[in-house]
């Protein structure tokens, strides 16, 4: 798949700060990106052909699976016709929604940049509006007729980093997002420096998209805390329908040792739910061989997070334990990086 001619992109509009304008009496009405070029006219001056879709937007707090799937659906059923997309999104839940697709867009060859802003659009000193021509520059942009980043990623303040490495880390700064244990794939000052190293390729270049549309509802995050109880913890393990349990653990992945609370994962294991061990801290990996806590979890049978965002275990549980899957295919994913969403330890 080479692209010779100008690059053309589908811009996704879902909801969120960015889709936001003032009035003439200065209340905040969704902007129309359909008429984008009259809003923005220096959009025109990009090197790339762009559509609009405007899904049904909605505050990003109000994102479900559902709509991963809506997403991903609009992706494969425009995948031919663009070379790019970039998805307008709200950035309470972006990095959810940038984790979820890349796990479920398999096969993907093409940029998908997801993008939002701080700031409503129609407001004087709105980030939005270099975070979207940035954006859509990124979608368009080619090395050698091929898109320089075929991959989900999350634009924002002058950075672009792998989707499934984020973390909305400010409700604040400009910069909302950090990505703490991969390197950014470009830093945009006067000129955008792509950090072509760190950016994946699909190997499977000029294959088909698929995607993956059975996500499971069993997947629960349990956040540790001094002081957790033992009925609370038994009562969440035994819920029906639990297949995935996301334990964010202290430091390097370690827990308590007490007898029950190893017992009842223990137990919770032995019935067949995945529980994945990720840190609480924002940077740094989980290794349970280091300390007797995490090696008492090691021996439990729980799943090393290594250095994954909890956004990325909670939406990779979902995306391995919906859907038909033999189980030795779905232990193996479990254990090695799927979309680059985590350092194997070989190489960390
Ligand atoms: N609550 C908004 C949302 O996530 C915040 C934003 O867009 O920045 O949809």
């Amino acid at each position: 798949m080479r692209i010779m001619k100008k690059p053309s992109i589908l811009l996704i509009y879902t909801g969120g700060t960015i889709g936001m304008r003032s009035d003439a009496n200065g209340t905040l009405v969704p902007f129309d990106f359909n008429a984008m070029y009259e809003e923005i006219p220096s959009i025109k001056r990009l090197n790339v052909d762009i559509d609009v879709l405007t899904m049904t937007p909605i505050d990003s707090s109000n994102v479900t699976p559902r709509r991963w799937v809506e997403l991903a659906e609009i992706i494969r059923d425009n995948y031919r016709r663009f070379d790019g997309f970039v998805v307008l999104h709200g950035t309470d839940t972006m990095s959810y929604t940038a984790s979820a697709l890349s796990f479920m867009l398999e096969n993907l060859a093409k940029p998908v940049i997801l993008t939002g802003s701080q700031i409503p659009m129609g407001i004087l000193r709105t980030d939005g509006r270099e975070n979207l021509i940035t954006a859509l520059e990124i979608a368009g942009a080619v090395r050698d007729g091929r898109p320089v980043v075929p991959e989900v990623a999350l634009y924002f303040q002058n950075r672009l980093f792998r989707g499934n490495r984020t973390t909305k880390q400010s409700a604040e700064e400009l910069s909302a997002f950090s990505s703490y244990n991969y390197p950014a794939l470009a830093e945009v000052g006067v000129n955008i420096a792509y950090n072509h190293a760190a950016i994946a390729h699909p190997v499977d270049d000029g294959g088909e998209l698929r995607i993956a549309t059975s996500l499971s509802e069993g997947v629960v995050v349990i956040k540790l805390f001094p002081g957790i109880g033992e009925g609370i913890l038994r009562a969440i393990l035994s819920v029906d329908g639990l297949k995935g349990v996301v334990l964010e653990t202290y430091g390097s992945g370690n827990a308590p040792t007490s007898e029950w609370f190893v017992a009842a994962l223990r137990e919770a294991i032995a019935r067949g739910i995945v529980v994945m061990n990720v840190t609480q801290c924002a940077g740094g990996s989980v290794s349970m061989g280091l300390y007797e806590t995490g090696m008492r979890l090691q021996s439990l049978g729980v799943i090393s997070g290594h250095d994954m965002t909890t956004e990325a275990a909670v939406t990779k549980l979902m995306y391995l334990l919906g859907g038909e899957r033999p189980d030795a295919e779905r232990r193996r994913l479990l254990l090695e990086p799927v979309k680059g969403e985590f350092t194997p330890d070989d190489v960390a």
